[in-house]
């Protein structure tokens, strides 16, 4: 595989880069922000609908679903220029990602006119019912019952119990939800995978306050009280939920990569900028001694590494292999990216703890209120201190660091299950 664009790779390119330029939401319109990641607001509907109707949401994907059939290299293509210009696809990246592509591929036929397509246009937003207070990384230990025989019908599913760390739950219209179905099987294979409808009778959101902002909730803790959902909402096969929660195998969740490694690179950006002029006043906001300037060295080696192996993994993944390069980025990117927030906060000082002060993408000097909280890309935003806070996030969200070194270790090296 070339990875130097050949000419049909640059046409794609410039004809991405073209549409971009006349069809991006206009800037007043994107800092309008939003509540949650399931909130689309007026704007972001229209924008994701523009996507999609120009191919451009889903490129990999074949036309009848909205997309242009796109090879990796021209999918890789796409999402680093995506990233590089920090326009987002969707603001209810998990009805995209993940919801979407899982009805695509085990959903009915009505389930993906109603609910695939109509996520894909942004017609619709939805959250993820995974996580319970005692099922985080154990998924398959999640005990939210659904009873089939309920409802007027008696052929309803009637659902119990309860979801933690909910994205967005609180504005979502959907959610794609996790429940045993089946007690008495072994525990992976009594579940079954659900599509609720947030407005049914028996669903209560209880906010959960943000450690870096307590008036903004993005999660959820979900209660759900004899909530009645039709049959025809099963999606996969009753007590096929496993195969359901284990994602899409399309090619675009194996480009999640590129938007976690341009944000490593944008922090090492932000940590040289620290040590240079900042404001352009001729003054840096840290002094750059040898320690400084080693670590923000080591820092962009990794960042550069990770970019290699990105493209490795690309490479096997275009020739049909599971690259296990993936699974080592989501780990390596996610302890890099907090591993330099904390090096940027720690050069401060004292004023690295001003959550108004400067971020990776807030140069020192800068006004706090510049950028708008709630801009798509919001995650990047605020201070070092802020940033230190929520670079746990990924180390967390998609599988822990200790879960993914338990993979790397059983499924890449072969070593022994502890
Ligand atoms: C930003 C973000 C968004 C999220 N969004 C959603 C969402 O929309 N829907 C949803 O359902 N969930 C969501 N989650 C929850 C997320 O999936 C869970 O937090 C994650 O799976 C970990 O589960 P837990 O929090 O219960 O921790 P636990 O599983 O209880 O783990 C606690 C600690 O023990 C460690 N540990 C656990 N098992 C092992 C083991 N076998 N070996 C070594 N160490 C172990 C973990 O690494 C961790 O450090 C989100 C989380 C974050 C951070």
């Amino acid at each position: 595989m070339r990875l130097a664009a050949d000419e049909s790779l640059s046409a794609f390119r410039s004809e991405l880069e073209s549409w971009l330029d006349e069809n991006l939401p206009a800037e007043g319109e994107m800092e309008k922000g939003r509540n949650s990641t399931a909130d689309l607001p007026p704007w972001a509907r229209a924008w994701q609908r523009r996507l999609f109707d120009a191919g451009w949401l889903v490129p990999g994907w074949p036309p009848e679903l909205g997309g242009r059939d796109a090879s990796p290299e021209e999918l890789m293509a796409y999402f680093e220029i995506l990233a590089r210009r920090e326009v987002p696809r969707s603001l209810n990246p998990q009805g995209l990602s993940i919801v979407a592509p899982s009805i695509v591929d085990w959903g009915t036929d009505e389930q993906r006119e109603r609910y695939a397509l109509a996520t894909l246009r942004g017609e619709i937003s939805w959250c993820i019912g995974m996580s319970e207070p005692d099922a985080g990384s154990d998924l398959a230990s999640l005990s939210t019952r659904a009873e089939l025989g309920g409802g007027p019908s008696g052929a309803n599913f009637v659902v119990n119990g309860q979801k933690v760390w909910t994205s967005g739950a609180h504005d979502a219209d959907y959610c794609l939800c996790f429940v045993r179905t089946d007690p008495g099987a072994p525990k992976h294979r009594g579940i079954s995978a659900l599509i609720i409808d947030m407005a049914s009778a028996g669903i209560t959101c209880r906010p959960l306050p943000e450690l870096t902002d307590r008036d903004h909730a993005d999660f959820d803790e979900v209660f759900f009280d004899d909530v009645v959902v039709p049959q025809e909402n099963l999606v996969g096969d009753l007590n096929g939920g496993w195969k359901v929660s284990q994602g899409s195998l399309g090619h675009e969740r194996s480009m999640l990569w590129i938007m976690n490694v341009t944000r490593v690179e944008r922090t090492v950006a932000g940590l040289v900028r620290l040590a240079s002029d900042g404001t352009g006043a001729g003054e840096s906001a840290v002094t750059c001694d040898a320690s400084y300037a080693d670590a923000v060295a080591s820092l962009a080696i990794d960042a550069q590494a990770m970019r290699c192996l990105g493209y490795r993994g690309l490479h096997r993944a275009a020739a049909g292999q599971a690259p296990p390069e993936h699974a080592i980025l989501k780990l390596f990117a996610s302890e890099t990216e907090r591993k330099a927030c904390l090096l940027g906060m720690d050069a401060l000082g004292p004023a690295g703890l001003d959550l108004d002060g400067p971020g990776p993408l807030r140069p020192s000097g800068a006004p706090a209120g510049g950028v708008p909280a709630t801009l798509p890309g919001d995650f990047e935003r605020g201070s070092w201190a802020v940033q230190y806070l929520r670079s746990f996030a990924g180390t967390i969200a998609g599988g822990t660091s200790e879960i993914q070194r338990n993979i790397i270790a059983e499924r890449v090296l072969g070593l022994p299950r502890s």
